[in-house]
């Protein structure tokens, strides 16, 4: 089984904004054990988005989505009504939301920061929400909260785009109650300098061969380092194919460098 990840955001596709959720949720559902098999970016726009919401959906692989951005007050933040379409729910108000942004506004309007009147349309749009969420999930750090439908075998996660939310509703409340159970690949590097990626060609031609259960990434470097990852599920495996690499090393006179 594997996960996929939607970021939303028209400033990411007009080249404003570069994607640092994606990147960030990828390293860590690595960390988890949890293989990501895709990562799709599309704008705000609810037709685009439920549309790639409805091809994760459709992908028995897929047993996690995770689904970042536009959840926010503005009526450019669209993914809530894409949601409700694509999983072919009512968009509701849903109380628990609403009291707490009000709470929130009422609470920055005693600091004379905001004008708690003027942010109800707002905080009413952010607590408009796909019916039947399976768990709300608190955002420590901001304002739209993080919310989880399970369908049908996937679990929908979908997030604030701000990183500092994602990453903190990520790590303190998804991570511990929610992500547990990955299977970490068993995972080595070997590193040359000044490495000529194509001296590895025959070596990583046999393994594709001999190892498929084995994946070998060759990473050139700006440095003109050459990284070669290995990841597998099986130690005595990936330790075959990393010496396999070092013996063809050795014979084209190159060694790794320590790590
Ligand atoms: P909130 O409700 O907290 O405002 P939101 O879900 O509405 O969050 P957006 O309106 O989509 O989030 O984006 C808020 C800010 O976060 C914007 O400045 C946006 O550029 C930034 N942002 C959104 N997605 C990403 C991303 N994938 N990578 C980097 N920055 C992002
Ligand atoms: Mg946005």
């Amino acid at each position: 089984m594997a996960s996929s990840v939607i970021v939303v955001g028209d400033e990411l596709l007009a080249g404003f904004t570069r994607d640092a959720n994606a990147h960030w949720l990828a390293g860590q559902l690595r960390a988890l054990g949890f293989l990501l098999k895709r990562i799709t970016v599309v704008r705000d726009r609810v037709g685009e988005i439920a549309e790639q919401l409805g091809r994760d959906l459709a992908d028995p692989e897929l047993a996690e989505i995770f689904c970042c951005g536009g959840l926010g007050p503005t009526p450019d933040d669209r993914t809530l009504e894409a949601v409700a379409a694509a999983l072919g729910r009512e968009l509701v108000v849903w109380p628990p939301i609403l009291e707490r942004l009000e709470r929130r506004a009422h609470h920055l309007e005693e600091l004379g920061v905001i004008v708690a009147e003027q942010a109800a349309d707002g905080n009413r749009r952010m607590a408009t929400i796909p019916d039947r969420p399976d768990e709300v999930v608190a955002n420590r750090r901001g304002t739209a909260p993080g919310l989880l439908y399970g369908v049908a075998g996937h679990r929908l996660f979908v997030l604030p785009g701000v990183p500092a939310e994602l990453r903190t509703i990520f790590s303190e409340e998804l991570l511990p109650r929610h992500l547990g159970g990955g299977r970490p690949q068993l995972r080595g590097e070997l590193r040359f300098a000044f490495a000529v990626e194509s001296r590895f060609t025959p070596v990583l031609r046999r393994l594709e061969a001999s190892h498929p259960d084995v994946s070998v990434g060759s990473y050139p470097q700006p440095t003109r380092e050459l990284v070669l990852r290995f990841a597998s599920s099986s130690q005595r495996r990936l330790e075959e194919a990393m010496a396999a690499v070092r013996a063809h090393a050795a014979a084209i006179g190159l060694a790794p460098t320590a790590p």
